[in-house]
């Protein structure tokens, strides 16, 4: 870490629990590396005090902020604008400060589509079927959208995510061009059906992660070379999803990289910095699963 100063820019990450992120040994070697003189920080913030710390944050003149659960989407009341991105999606993970103000960005569904793009796979003019409604899925279906994916079929289980997502997708429809559908995830010859017509498949549940390692919602026999699957989840590093789609010669992408290139857009956004991926991912996470 370079020398802390009086020039010293201060980045801080809000939510709870915050203490095992990863984005504080991401963005330190990061700026280590390119000799940007900034720090990062988490702070544990709730709903209840995130007002304040936002306030603090202003007050203190910080450089930027990542914002993760609980506090993703009661942010917003407390910025001065959005990015459409977040806009679209209801959510925040990046506040760039620009002037006196602070913008909402959200990078999540953009790094996911950014690390698709690093493996070769790009969804405009093309048909995306993610899996999941919650956040992290929701930030790929809607940034698949503005990116120019033409249809995007969404699979949820009949939880409470399921009839919120209906309405949202029917409104993301009407301001994206996009057609959005969703579909129960235990209607499985519509899932068959949709991924086999889909250039990118992306698994957003949490299925692939403990206690689900063991699982995958794609049945390898639905797997081809052409098509791309990515798995949201990066502990374990391969899931049962990645390895069936790597034994059908098929792209298999990990939830790694959107982890990764969520941090590089939000390092270009608070300091013009280019992050450096292949290292951060080979110094932070080379220890073998
Ligand atoms: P969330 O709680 O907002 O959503 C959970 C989603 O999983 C919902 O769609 C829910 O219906 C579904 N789900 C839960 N249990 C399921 C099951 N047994 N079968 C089928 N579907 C099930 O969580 P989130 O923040 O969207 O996280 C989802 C996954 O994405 C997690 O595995 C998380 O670790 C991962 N994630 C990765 C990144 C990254 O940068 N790679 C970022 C955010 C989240």
């Amino acid at each position: 870490m370079s020398e802390i100063s009086g020039h010293t820019k201060l980045i801080a990450l809000l939510g709870s629990p915050v203490e095992h992120s990863l984005s504080p040994a991401i963005h330190n070697l990061s700026f280590a590396k390119e000799g940007v003189d900034a720090v990062y920080l988490v702070a544990d913030v709730t709903p209840d005090t995130l007002e304040n710390a936002i306030i603090g944050a202003r007050a203190l003149g910080l450089a930027g902020l990542n914002v993760t659960m609980p506090c993703k989407t009661h942010v917003l009341q407390y910025l001065d604008g959005l990015s459409p991105a977040a806009e679209l999606m209801g959510a925040v993970n990046t506040v760039v400060r620009e002037g006196d103000k602070l913008i909402g960005h959200n990078t999540d569904g953009a790094g996911a589509l950014r690390a698709a793009k690093e493996a070769g796979i790009t969804v405009s003019g093309k048909k995306v079927t993610v899996l999941g409604a919650g956040g992290a899925g929701s930030a790929v279906f809607t940034q698949a959208a503005l990116d120019g994916a033409t249809e995007i079929s969404v699979f949820n289980v009949r939880d409470e995510f399921y009839d919120s997502t209906e309405v949202r997708l029917a409104e993301l429809t009407e301001r994206t061009g996009a057609t959005l559908t969703l579909y129960d995830l235990a209607d499985e010859a519509r899932l068959q059906s949709e991924v086999a017509e889909s250039v990118l498949v992306v698994d957003a549940t949490r299925v692939g992660m403990p206690p689900f390692e063991n699982e995958s919602n794609i049945k390898p026999e639905w797997m081809k070379p052409g098509q791309a699957f990515m798995d949201t989840v990066y502990h374990p590093r391969e899931t049962k999803l990645l390895k069936l789609a790597k034994e059908a010669g098929a792209t298999a992408i990990g939830g790694l990289g959107m982890l990764l290139w969520q941090a590089a857009l939000g390092e270009k956004l608070w300091l013009d910095v280019d992050m450096d991926v292949a290292y951060i991912e080979e110094k932070v996470f080379s220890e073998a699963e």
